[in-house]
């Protein structure tokens, strides 16, 4: 089959980073009440977690630190090789995360071939995080009716799909496209779910599942 779209994850797969949310924290100095929220709701209630964390924890605290996160942010080896290597066999590229929008977007206009970015978007003005947010999805297992409504828009079966990921929720966009690839990933769950593994963090070593 010829593949017409590939959708990649971004923290832990473009980049090196595999949770930009936990660092956040980390610059914020929110990380022991992230951690404690993210494991109570991050399964059972997305919205509360966002309204918890950023309604309230990041409300008004400079951005700052948000923005050096996404200028400071690096790349998996192989990034510019891979993305014009696979813009070139014809293939659609997309971003689907759970991370930033705006991480995603600075990938879009530093790599070739990016179409499309669907990420969370935290929102910021005057230099603060203003406590609202706009974000893709409501459960964590919506990643998966996502992906079915990227194809619909490229008028494209799910069969003909490719989706890369590294974490366990990436499972359901597993489910739903043609092929799946694992990348560099620490979960058991997801390799189970892959067509194929890849176990180190050079992209390059996707292409030889998309030719
Ligand atoms: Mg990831």
């Amino acid at each position: 089959m010829r593949f017409k779209l590939i959708v990649f994850d971004m923290d832990g797969v473009i980049f090196e980073h595999n949770n930009f949310w936990m660092q956040l924290h980390e610059a914020l100095g929110t990380l022991h009440p992230g951690l404690e929220l993210t494991e109570k709701y991050l399964k059972t209630d997305l919205k509360k977690l966002a309204d918890e964390v950023i309604g309230k924890l990041w409300k008004g605290k400079p951005a700052e630190p948000f923005f050096n996160l996404i200028k400071n942010a690096k790349y998996n080896p192989g990034a510019e090789e891979t993305f014009k290597k696979i813009s070139k066999l014809g293939i659609k590229i997309c971003i689907l995360t759970g991370g930033p929008i705006h991480l995603a977007k600075r990938a879009q206009e530093e790599l070739k071939g990016i179409e499309k970015v669907h990420g969370n978007e935290l929102i910021i003005k005057d230099n603060k995080i203003t406590g609202e947010y706009n974000w893709i999805y409501e459960d964590i297992d919506h990643k998966g009716e996502i992906l079915k409504d990227i194809c619909k828009e490229y008028n494209i079966d799910p069969l003909e799909a490719i989706v890369v990921g590294d974490n366990d929720e990436d499972a359901f966009k597993f489910r739903v496209a043609g092929r799946s690839i694992a990348f560099n990933s620490k979960s058991k769950e997801l390799k189970k779910a892959a067509d194929f593994i890849v176990e180190s963090n050079d992209l390059r070593e996707v292409l030889k599942f998309i030719e």
